[in-house]
């Protein structure tokens, strides 16, 4: 894959927060933990990781501080879930997959909480790493 000079871009259903992530991701993961299916109202979460320098904000997120240190960020006009990231590693950020743009080019590499997982969701992706609880 050579997107080094490539720009992903994505933001909020109603387009108040956007944001450009550049280069390539630098990990991903499909979350199964009950926090991620509140947040999101789904069954499972996907996510993308980019370097917290490589990201560009128009707009902001607002952050929910859903664990101690541990942020999920919101658009403030329509609530779209974006982004989770944790006060203890604030080199990265995880970006919610649906929130790119065009969301095709990446691949989750593992499944985390899949000890929470919902039956119709712990069977996706069957080729990538299995986690009990976080990695
Ligand atoms: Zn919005
Ligand atoms: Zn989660």
């Amino acid at each position: 894959m050579t997107t080094k000079n490539t720009n992903h871009s994505g933001g909020c259903l109603c387009g108040a927060v956007r944001f450009s992530a550049s280069g390539d991701p630098i990990g991903g993961n499909h979350c199964h933990c009950g926090m991620c299916r509140k947040d999101s109202g789904s069954g499972v979460s996907t996510f993308v990781s980019f370097p917290a320098n490589a990201v560009r904000w128009n707009g902001k997120p607002t952050d929910f501080e859903s664990s101690l240190g541990k942020y999920r960020g919101f658009c403030p006009k329509c609530g779209s879930s974006i982004t989770w990231r944790t006060e203890s590693d604030d080199s990265f950020i995880d970006f919610r997959l649906g929130s790119f743009d065009d969301p095709t080019p990446f691949k989750a590499q593992k499944h985390l909480w899949i000890s929470t997982a919902l039956p119709s969701f712990a069977d996706i992706d069957r080729d990538i790493d299995h986690f009990d609880q976080g990695s």
